[in-house]
């Protein structure tokens, strides 16, 4: 986890778009540079973040949607994985009204507003920045989803909905038209996301291959009975602990593990891509790695 902005890299990806974006803008306004800046309210851009994201179809650990109330009209809108007291401060200096994020401050336990989570909320707050989180709901959308986005980088086909979440299929299951040495996979996911952590494959004697290939994102290693019963040879998810070493050492199925940071960039990058063209609001990313 970063503990300092600097170490915050910023990735400007979203150009304004020209035309009307529907749902609620607003007039826009001139920036300092006298570039037409067109803005929208902030309720209208989170209920359309709900309602695509099937905020309430996913019963979540997380408290999914808009976490801390921000500005009432956004213009710049920032995007990161986590939300922690390095991403707050990029989002405030690069001007954003709205963070989006796909671990947010709430879960299921309650915390007093005290210590580093006061420090945090009380940097959004006087920054005027709001705080919206989509976690499951992240992982599992069939467009904008980590997941999805991985299969896809991966170049699986005849890709389809697995792995289970309280009920609901939050991953994505996939084929190669014949097996892959897994090291081509691991190179695929490497140039796509950067360097995993580990890959653990089951070869026997032989170089391990891929053709059936099971993404869950994140700590999606708790799925690995379920990819094997789905018929696959090969899981690709986020991160591992040492207690599953040896779980997934005696089980006939290969794990790439791809960082749980590096693995869930996509999902965010791809939905910034989607605010930034749906509604023409100027984005970016910010780069906050954990290196897990
Ligand atoms: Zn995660």
């Amino acid at each position: 986890m970063q503990d300092s902005v600097a170490r915050a890299g910023v990735e400007s990806a979203g150009q304004p778009a020209s035309g009307s974006p529907p749902g609620g803008q607003i007039p826009g306004r001139a920036d300092a540079a006298g570039a037409y800046n067109p803005g929208m309210l902030t309720a209208d851009l989170v209920r359309h973040l709900d309602q695509y994201l099937e905020v309430a179809r996913y019963s979540d650990a997380s408290n999914n949607g808009l976490q801390v109330q921000g500005a009432p009209e956004v213009t710049r809108v920032a995007f990161a994985v986590d939300a922690c007291l390095a991403t707050f401060e990029a989002a405030a200096a690069g001007g954003a009204g709205l963070l989006i994020v796909h671990h947010g401050l709430f879960w299921s336990q309650h915390l007093q507003l005290v210590g580093p989570h006061f420090a945090r909320i009380r940097t959004l707050i006087t920054s005027g920045v709001g705080l919206y989180a989509s976690h499951i709901p992240l992982d599992a959308h069939a467009e904008v989803g980590n997941n999805i986005q991985l299969a896809r980088m991966l170049g699986l086909g005849n890709i389809e909905p697995w792995g289970l979440y309280k009920g609901l299929p939050i991953g994505f299951i996939g084929e190669y038209p014949s097996p892959l040495p897994l090291g081509d996979v691991y190179t695929r996911l490497r140039d796509e996301i950067g360097e995993g952590n580990l890959v653990q494959g089951h070869g026997g004697p032989n170089p391990p291959t891929a053709k059936r290939v099971a993404v869950c994102s994140g700590f999606g290693v708790t799925l690995i009975d379920e990819a094997l019963a789905a018929g696959a040879d090969t899981l690709v998810t986020g991160e591992t602990s040492h207690t599953w070493y040896q779980q997934v050492a005696e089980r006939q199925i290969n794990v790439i593990y791809g960082g749980h940071y590096n693995t869930e960039t996509v999902g965010v990058k791809a939905l910034q891509k989607h605010v930034a063209a749906r509604f023409g609001l100027e984005t970016f990313f910010i780069d906050a790695p954990t290196e897990l």
